[in-house]
C-alpha cells in the first residue's frame, strides 16, 4: 500500500504520516528530511544555494542514509553522523525552499524516493508526493490548515526544544516558504486532483490520524476518495 501525504509547512504531515504508517505496519519516508540534509551540507561546505551545479556536486557526493525507526520516525545520517537535529535548525529551514527548488536537483532526490517507493508499502509526506513521486499512490490525503495555526504549531514545536521565537516572525517564514514551494517551477506545492483534503486548523492530531484511518477503511462518509491516477 502507497499513502501519499501533502500540503504545506505546518500543516501536520510529518506527525500525521508518522503515525498512521506506525498504526498500519507501514514504512515512513520524511521526503523534506532529504533536501534538509542536503542543504545543510551545501551550507557547510558554503556553496551558494542558488547555483544548481554546485547543489548537484554537493548531492552526488554526500552519503545519505536515512533509517527507519518505529516511533521515532527517521533517523538521518550524513556521512555516518546522525543530523536528525541539525536538519531542523533556522539556517537549514530558510533556505531548504531555494535548495529544492532546482530542476536537477529535485530529479535527484525524486529518483531516491522513487527507489524506496519501489521497495514496498510506504507512507509518505511532502509536497508533490501525490502529483509527482507516487501518482499511483493507493490514498493521497492533502492536510491543510490556516497560517496562524500553523505558526502556533511550529511555535509551540521550536519551544519544547528550548527556542523561542516571535510568532510574527514564524508566519512570515511560513508564508515565504508557501509562496516558494507552490510557485516554483519544477513540481510545485499542489493537491493532486484525486487527493482527499482534510482541514486539520481545529483538528487535533490524533483526530487527523483517525480520520486518515478512517478513509483507508472505507468508514469515513463525509470526504469521498475518487480513485485513479493524477
Ligand atoms: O516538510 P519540510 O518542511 O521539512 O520540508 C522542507 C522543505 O523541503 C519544504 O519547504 C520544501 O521546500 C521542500 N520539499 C519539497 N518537496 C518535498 C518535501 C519537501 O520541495 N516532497
Amino acid at each position: 500500500m502507497k499513502i501519499a501525504v501533502d500540503g504545506p509547512a505546518g500543516a501536520g504531515k510529518s506527525t500525521v504520516a508518522r503515525l498512521v504508517a506506525e498504526r498500519l505496519g507501514l514504512r515512513y519516508l520524511d521526503t523534506g528530511a532529504m533536501y534538509r540534509a542536503l542543504t545543510l551540507e551545501a551550507l557547510r561546505r558554503g556553496v551558494d544555494t542558488s547555483d544548481e551545479n554546485a547543489l548537484m556536486e554537493v548531492a552526488t557526493s554526500i552519503d545519505l542514509n536515512i533509517v527507519f525507526q518505529g516511533d521515532k520516525g527517521n533517523v538521518i545520517y550524513l556521512g555516518g553522523e546522525d543530523v536528525t537535529g541539525l536538519i531542523r535548525q533556522p539556517d537549514v529551514t530558510a533556505h531548504v525552499s531555494e535548495v529544492s527548488s532546482h530542476r536537477k536537483v529535485r530529479e535527484f532526490i525524486v529518483a531516491l524516493q522513487d527507489q524506496i517507493g519501489r521497495q514496498g508499502s510506504v507512507v509518505m509526506d511532502g509536497r508533490d508526493i501525490g502529483t509527482v513521486v507516487m501518482p499511483d499512490a493507493d490514498w493521497k490525503i492533502f492536510l491543510q490548515a490556516t497560517v496562524e495555526e500553523r505558526a502556533r504549531r511550529r511555535q509551540a514545536e521550536l519551544l519544547r526544544r528550548g527556542v523561542s521565537v516571535d510568532i510574527e516572525e514564524i508566519q512570515e517564514q511560513i508564508r515565504a516558504r508557501d509562496y516558494l514551494d507552490s510557485t516554483r517551477d519544477n513540481s510545485p506545492l499542489r493537491k493532486a486532483k484525486d487527493a482527499v483534503e482534510i482541514d486539520t486548523t481545529s483538528l487535533t492530531i490524533e483526530e487527523v490520524v483517525d480520520k486518515v484511518l478512517g478513509l483507508i477503511r472505507g468508514e469515513e462518509q463525509d470526504v469521498q476518495h475518487s480513485g485513479g491516477n493524477y
